[in-house]
């Protein structure tokens, strides 16, 4: 095994969205960063709807003008019966005054790539097709060691004086430790593909996310994103309780590949994907995804810290894990840069106070997570009309949802504890819901946005030219 000289300042396991943000923000600030990616870039990912709190990050890692450039613009979030009669629309522009509301559809593979070349352009080192095998983060001097492996199978041994876990649901060092642990409520799996030459409707002809609700008894969605000019991500997440039952029946049936044909037979049962989809394709092999919301309950010691989706993964209704992750590694690197900077003392506190930050933030989308699942309360496809009465006021009520489903997790998590923990008491919620029906929605079909605007800036029609698996 070849020995490596030099002592990093910090060693990143994965390069995903939360790995290669850690990476820039601490490497900007001057310190040494080395990232392990076992994959090849560009790699296929799911996570492709992102939120408008993203922005400020975007500019400080300085890819905002390249993000205008290469993907899908996105207004804000439609919810959507099964059938497509109900809808609710709910359009950043609303609460959001400057160009930060116009947020991203991405393109997974390309973004990754994107961000990744970007922290090497930042003077991050980092190694593709290197896997990281084995660490050791208890030596009485605290340096931390690491193992890894390359596509040649050359081993490699490295050290840093900190390590960061952004494996995301590899969860490496949870696994090590038996730290990790399922959320049984949230225990569904997910069918994501992508289709060329489907019919951008239904919101997706302006860039808009559609949430669709799958019928009572399923207890799942579908999330329809425009991600190219002729290129439409699919995903559909359902109870695995509901899947143990179809499967039953499609494997009596002889069926081979009875994912697909579950995957196929729910979307020709919708109206919405039916239309939607109609006369398109799919691009590739369907991918699913069933290691499915779980979280560490050990998740930062003096020498190592798990971020984004190697901390903890929640259910995605919310389009929340890409913020989740890229905005908890820059306040880490912040953190750590104040602890590395100032006395003990300011140090610890500002590491403290960020953590609970974080898990402040992640607590929040659970709540808002729980009440969207939950048969009693929230169903966001019921609670838009077309009324014209006249809006009264009430902005901070109308706001709050908007403002939750564009981000605001981290700075006022206390304050939407409360509205969330309101909305809970089927009362409450019956006079919130009463107030948002009689609010003429915003430019509700568009989004204020015009297509053109949407579409207009992709220079390139991005190509699935990797395999997917
Ligand atoms: C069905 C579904 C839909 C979703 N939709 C959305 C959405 O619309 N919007 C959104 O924001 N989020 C969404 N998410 C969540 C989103 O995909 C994740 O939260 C996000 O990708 C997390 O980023 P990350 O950097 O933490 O992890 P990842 O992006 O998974 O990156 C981890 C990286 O670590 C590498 N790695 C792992 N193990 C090792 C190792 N041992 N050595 C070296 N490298 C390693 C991997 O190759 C990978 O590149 C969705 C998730 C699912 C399942």
């Amino acid at each position: 095994m070849e020995a490596q000289n030099k002592l990093y300042d910090f060693i990143i396991i994965g390069c995903g969205p939360t790995g290669s943000t850690a990476a820039t923000y601490l490497s900007k600030m001057g310190y040494s960063v080395l990232v392990f990616e076992k994959s090849k870039f560009p790699r296929a990912h799911e996570g492709e709807s992102l939120l408008p709190f993203c922005y400020s990050m975007f500019q400080d890692l300085g890819v905002w003008e390249e993000m205008k450039t290469k993907f899908v613009r996105k207004p804000g979030a439609r919810f959507s019966s099964h059938d497509g009669s109900n809808s609710s629309t709910w359009c950043f522009k609303s609460v959001i005054f400057d160009e930060s509301y116009l947020s991203f559809n991405v393109f997974r593979p390309q973004f990754d790539l994107m961000l990744m070349n970007n922290a090497r352009k930042n003077g991050v080192t980092v190694l593709e097709e290197t896997k990281v095998e084995a660490v050791k983060l208890d030596r009485p001097d605290r340096i931390v060691e690491v193992d890894t492996v390359d596509k040649m199978g050359m081993k490699a041994h490295w050290e840093g004086k900190f390590l960061i876990d952004a494996t995301g649901q590899d969860t490496f060092l949870a696994k090590r430790i038996g730290s990790k642990n399922a959320y049984k409520e949230l225990d569904r799996i997910a069918f994501l593909a992508h289709w060329k030459g489907g019919n951008f409707k239904h919101g997706l002809d302006v860039g808009l996310i559609n949430i669709v609700y799958l019928e009572k008894g399923k207890r799942g969605w579908f999330a329809l994103q425009p991600v190219g000019k002729d290129l439409m991500s699919i995903a559909l997440i359902v109870e695995r309780k509901y899947l143990k039952e179809q499967k039953k029946i499609f494997t009596e049936q002889g069926v081979a590949d009875w994912q697909k044909e579950f995957y196929m037979k729910e979307i020709w049962e919708c109206e919405v994907t039916k239309e939607v989809l109609m006369g398109g394709m799919m691009d590739h092999d369907l991918m699913v995804i069933s290691d499915y919301s779980y979280f560490s309950d050990k998740w930062y010691g003096d020498n190592f810290a798990l971020l984004g989706d190697a901390y903890k993964f929640l259910d995605p209704i919310f389009s929340t894990g890409v913020y989740l992750g890229m905005k908890s590694a820059q306040m880490f690197a912040e953190a750590m840069h104040v602890k590395l900077t100032s006395d003990q003392e300011t140090g610890d506190k500002k590491l403290a106070e960020t953590f609970e930050t974080i898990s402040g933030g992640y607590n929040l989308v659970e709540q808002f997570i729980d009440i969207f699942y939950d048969p009693n309360s929230f169903n966001l496809a019921e609670v838009s009309s077309k009324s014209e009465s006249v809006y009264h006021g009430y902005e901070a009520a109308f706001a709050m949802v908007h403002l939750l489903l564009a981000g605001d997790f981290f700075t006022n998590y206390k304050k939407y504890h409360d509205f969330l923990a309101m909305l809970k008491d089927p009362v409450q919620y019956g006079r919130w819901k009463n107030f948002i029906v009689s609010v003429p929605h915003f430019d509700e079909a568009t989004c204020g946005t015009n297509p053109g605007e949407v579409f207009g800036a992709i220079v390139e029609e991005f190509k699935m030219d990797m395999p997917i698996s």
